[in-house]
This record gives C-alpha cells, sequence and structure tokens, in this order.
C-alpha cells in the first residue's frame, strides 16, 4: 500500500537540495539575538514573529532588486566567526529536520567581511558550522551531508579571487561555485576567464540565469560559460513552444539544456516573489517536468519566502497532482546533479533514495 501523500510524509521522505542560500535561511530569532550580539542595530523588528511577516512581505514585493534588499540584514549578523558558524550549524540541523539528506549550500564568502573576517576565515567558520549541525542532527538521528557552492557576486569584480578560495578547499567541503546577485545588466561573461579557470581547475559551477533576465542569460550560461547546471532557468520556458493541439515543440538552447541533461535549480516559492513567475498555475516547472528536463525543486531563502524543501514539493504535490513517483523523480533528478563524486551520488540514490521511495510507493513487500 502507497503512503499518503501528505506535508508530514514529504517531510519525512528524504530528500535533496542544490540551491539553498544560507545568508536567506537564518531563524528569525537567530536573527535578532546575533544582532544584539554583534551591535547590528538596523533589523526592523526585535521580535521574531514580526521579523518573519517583514521578511515575508518585503520578498512578496515582486522585484528580484526589492528581494536582493532584505539580505542586507541576514548579511549585517554574518560578521563574525561564531555568527557564521552557528548559521550554519542551525542550517545542516532545519534541513535535516526537514528530511534533507544532502543539500548543496551557497554563501558569497566576501560579503561576510565588514568588520574584517578573511576570506579563508569565513568558508572555516562556515564549514565549522555544517559540520556540527549535521553531528547535531546525527544525533537525533537524522543523516545529512551539506556541500557548498562559493559565490561571485555578478555586481563585483572578485569572482576570480572566490573561485580560487572554492578551488583551494575543495577537499574541506567546498563542492562547486556560482554567481549570484542582479542578472539584469550583469550578464555570467563578464567573468568568463573565471569560468575557463575553473574548468582548467576540473571544479564544478552553476549560474544563476534565466530568472530575471531571458533566455540569451541562459545561452551565455551554457554556451558561454560552460554551466553545469542552470540556478533557476524558469525563462528557458520561452524557448518551448504549446502548440492548439497541445504539441510541444523546443527550440535550440531548450533542446541543448535537456540533451545535455543539465539541471534547472527550481524554486516556485521564490520565482513567484520576484516575479519570475506570475502564479504557480503559470509557472513553467509542469511543463518542463513533462517535457523530461532535468528539474530539481529547491527553496533558494528559506527565511524570506517562508518555506522548507518538503513545503515546496508540497505546492508542487497539491498544484499539479503529483505522486510518490514525480517526487522521487524529481529528488533523483537532483541527486544525479549534485557536484559531488560519481560513487557518492551512486551511493546516495542506491542505498538512500530507491529504497525509501519503494517504500513509500508502496512497491515490494
Ligand atoms: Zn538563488
Amino acid at each position: 500500500m502507497s503512503t499518503p501523500l501528505t506535508s508530514e510524509n514529504l517531510r519525512l521522505a528524504p530528500k535533496v537540495v542544490l540551491h539553498d542560500h544560507l545568508d536567506g535561511g537564518l531563524r528569525p530569532q537567530t536573527l535578532i539575538d546575533l544582532a544584539k550580539e554583534t551591535g547590528y542595530d538596523r533589523l526592523p523588528s526585535t521580535d521574531a514573529g514580526t521579523l518573519a511577516t517583514w521578511f515575508r512581505e518585503s520578498a512578496n514585493s515582486g522585484s528580484l532588486e526589492r528581494y536582493l534588499e532584505t539580505f542586507a540584514h541576514t548579511v549585517g549578523v554574518m560578521q563574525t566567526r561564531d555568527a557564521i558558524t552557528r548559521i550554519a550549524a542551525e542550517a545542516a540541523e532545519d534541513l535535516a529536520a526537514d528530511g534533507v539528506v544532502y543539500a548543496e549550500v551557497r554563501y558569497a564568502p566576501e560579503q561576510s567581511q565588514q568588520k574584517g573576517l578573511g576570506l579563508d576565515e569565513i568558508v572555516e567558520a562556515t564549514q565549522e558550522g555544517f559540520a556540527l549541525g549535521a553531528s547535531r542532527a546525527a544525533a537525533d538521528g537524522r543523516t545529512i551531508r551539506v556541500g557548498t557552492l562559493l559565490c561571485g557576486m555578478r555586481q563585483a569584480d572578485r569572482s576570480q579571487e572566490i573561485a580560487e578560495l572554492a578551488v583551494r578547499h575543495r577537499d574541506s567541503g567546498v563542492v562547486g561555485f556560482d554567481i549570484a546577485g542582479p542578472e539584469a545588466g550583469f550578464p555570467p561573461t563578464r567573468q568568463i576567464d573565471t569560468f575557463e579557470y575553473l574548468r582548467q581547475e576540473n571544479m564544478h559551477f552553476t549560474i544563476h540565469a534565466g530568472e530575471s533576465f531571458g533566455l540569451p542569460s541562459v545561452w551565455e550560461a551554457v554556451q558561454r560559460c560552460g554551466a553545469e547546471r542552470l540556478g533557476h532557468g524558469v525563462r528557458l520556458a520561452d524557448d518551448v513552444t504549446v502548440g492548439e493541439d497541445g504539441s510541444v515543440k523546443l527550440g535550440e538552447v531548450a533542446s541543448y539544456v535537456r540533451d545535455r541533461r543539465i539541471a534547472l535549480e527550481m524554486c516556485p516559492s521564490s520565482n513567484l516573489q520576484t516575479g519570475a513567475a506570475k502564479s504557480l498555475e503559470e509557472h513553467p516547472f509542469p511543463l518542463l517536468a513533462a517535457e523530461r528536463f532535468r528539474v530539481t525543486v529547491n527553496t533558494d531563502n528559506r527565511l524570506m519566502s517562508d518555506c522548507t524543501v518538503s513545503s515546496e514539493f508540497g505546492l508542487l504535490v497539491e498544484a499539479f497532482g503529483y505522486g510518490w513517483e514525480d517526487v522521487e523523480r524529481f529528488t533523483l533528478n537532483a541527486a544525479k546533479a549534485a557536484f559531488i563524486d560519481y560513487e557518492d551520488r551512486r551511493a546516495l540514490i542506491d542505498d538512500v533514495l530507491i529504497p525509501a521511495y519503494q517504500a513509500l510507493a508502496g512497491d515490494g513487500s
């Protein structure tokens, strides 16, 4: 018998998240505590409930630029070693409590230097936090592995430095690189030498593309920069035409992305908040999923979107009638696209995910 697809069972099911920002996932109370400890006095409220609402409402404004403004506060408290370690530890615990077994959490080290921390120190503090969070989760009976992606900011010129930092820490938990920040006016080709460098170093990277800016941004990320995955990639749907008879035709960019199995790190709630999709009904997720793109389900910013990985799955299940086999497919898509070794991906898929989803779907005994 199949297990009912309820929100609680979705939470218990093992999941993989590839696109989750550390500075977008703080607990509201932690933000308040750290603001007090570190002398940050610009928080809009010191009441956890009011603050959580403020973040959600600001992020709901419909513009990516205003959405990014909310990060001034979270980044504002991520300026000491202890604060960073605490935030990373809690992120691992929160993800594990939501049933995430493998997470890639990303952050931009250059944003934590307002009080003079060094880049390597920031990476070490973060890794220490994830290890601590994973061991606390293990003590609670939950297994989570966290890999990190270091982000360069599109509007800054420090990508090369951050890419070198990622390569330097590749054996201590950093699994890849990304560029984040405003897409319009800052095409990924601005950092083309950095992507060339990363390829020469055999380092994995993803690129935020096709969120607030259209198909040319996706094309540049894939064809000129060599992105292995796309952050959002929502606008790829511009290259997919659905005829009146329901027939679907892919343009060249969309075909290439599908053929090469380039994963799309989709974040439904975030896409609605930034206006990348007008409504869940109009979100290209179901179209791209039906056409067998390698779609994955992600949170982006758990604080701003007031979401978890399982609640994002819940939204899709509710809107599009997905069953366990779909939840499994999207999860396997994410595991296949993870920036960890092939053997580790196989172990995750064969030993953890497939047996769990077989049991949920009621296959076998
Ligand atoms: Zn993002």
